[in-house]
């Protein structure tokens, strides 16, 4: 039986004038999501989008598992074409949607019918097709105000029978935003943060910062696998890994040790920013929580803020742990993110970090070393790879 998959207005999660733009990019994404599938074709019409395997070979249900992570759909259904009389309809309804009436103890059948050259009409479709599932049937009673299942027939230049919608993700088709990129540590937060991003249709390069051999080569693959699951969601991003160590071991010889946390976040976002820029990222996103720990109070997040001109976005900051944990779960990111390899932030951490610190006094301490130099190093030595 040929199998489609329809994208209805009202399924897509559309943004006024933006549409067709929008649009592209939805059908761009989907094109990258399913490249190693095989070929598909995508029709678009005045109110639906249909995309079809070019040949039977193609893992259908791999698809339609693929599509539930393309942000900018709110629902989708897949659809059976049948032939356009009305006995290769209810046939088509019975057997494809078997396991679904099997499953539902109401349904009602909506019948749409623009083809007006059909010779019945949409509610004698309706009445038919119900008749016929009633028949062969015995446990299921119709519902037509709220049914376990809702069987739609459409009759356009083919006739498709559907059953119920799938639930998308929502969200904005990922590059509708622009570009963004997000300081990735191996933790929980930083990757939930770029998921959030990305599902508001941002584009994302990835930014880590190593420090070996105090950090290993397992726990920059851990981030690497994290900004791949990542990926899952947001298609291609791609992977920066900063060397840090040598501005480290500087912040620890040179600078105050109350203020070795902030200087180095206020190294990270000036590094990042400039690789950025080169990426023409416009914002820069951080897994931050509003006073989760010492460098995450307002002030600290003042001090750091004002390390970059580009705005810097924090999703996770007005979370508890718990909620960051429900979504890190969600996405898959969890238990990769617990493993327990060593970041670069927890190598030096001082004793007592500063929770109030004033600009002018971390600004004085990090002036203590001329970074520039060290910084080109770090940006020169960066290597680049794509993820997905
Ligand atoms: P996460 O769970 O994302 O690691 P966290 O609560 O552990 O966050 P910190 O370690 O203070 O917080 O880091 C705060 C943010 O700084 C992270 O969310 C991330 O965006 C960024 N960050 C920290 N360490 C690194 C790193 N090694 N490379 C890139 N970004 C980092
Ligand atoms: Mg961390």
């Amino acid at each position: 039986m040929k199998e489609i998959i329809l994208l209805k207005e009202g399924e897509l999660a559309l943004k006024g004038l933006n549409r067709v733009n929008f649009e592209d990019k939805l059908i761009k994404n989907i094109k990258f999501r399913f490249r190693d599938l095989g070929k598909f074709t995508f029709t678009r019409s005045q109110s639906a989008l249909a995309i079809e395997a070019e040949s039977e070979d193609v893992d259908f249900e791999e698809a339609v598992e693929r599509l539930k992570k393309v942000f900018g759909i709110v629902a989708f259904s897949r659809a059976a074409i049948a032939e356009k009389d009305i006995e290769s309809i209810k046939a088509t309804a019975k057997e494809y949607l078997h396991e679904q009436i099997v499953a539902a103890k109401t349904f009602k059948v909506e019948a749409k019918r623009s083809d007006k050259k059909f010779s019945m009409t949409s509610p004698e479709i309706s009445r038919e097709v119900g008749a016929h599932i009633l028949r062969n049937y015995p446990h299921i009673k119709v519902d037509v105000h709220n049914p376990d299942l809702k069987i739609t027939v459409e009759i356009r230049e083919r006739a498709y029978v559907r059953g119920n919608q799938i639930k998308g993700i929502g969200g904005m088709p990922v590059g509708s935003a622009g570009k963004a990129a997000v300081l990735m540590s191996g933790g929980i937060d930083s990757p939930v943060a770029a998921y959030m991003m990305a599902k508001r249709g941002v584009q994302l390069t990835a930014i880590h910062f190593a420090a070996p051999p105090y950090t290993s080569m397992k726990a920059e693959m851990k981030v690497r696998d994290l900004v791949k699951k990542v990926s899952e969601y947001a298609g291609r991003i791609y992977f920066a890994v900063v060397p840090f160590t040598e501005i480290q071991e500087k912040i620890k010889d040179e600078c105050p040790e109350d203020l070795f946390t902030l200087i180095m976040r206020r190294l990270m976002m000036e590094i990042a920013t400039r690789i950025a820029e080169k990426d023409e990222c416009h914002a820069l996103i951080t897994g931050e929580s509003l006073g989760q720990v010492a460098s995450q109070t307002l002030l600290a997040l003042g001090v750091t803020d004002e390390a970059t001109p580009l705005p810097v976005f924090r999703p996770c900051i007005g979370m508890d742990k718990q909620e960051i944990i429900s979504i890190a779960r969600q996405i898959d990111t969890f238990e990769t993110s617990i493993l327990p390899y060593e970041d670069c932030c927890t190598v030096f951490t001082p004793r007592h970090p500063r929770t109030r610190p004033t600009l002018e006094q971390v600004r004085e301490a990090q002036a203590l070393v001329d970074w520039e130099e060290l910084m080109e190093k770090a940006i020169a030595e960066t290597r680049y790879e794509p993820i997905n």
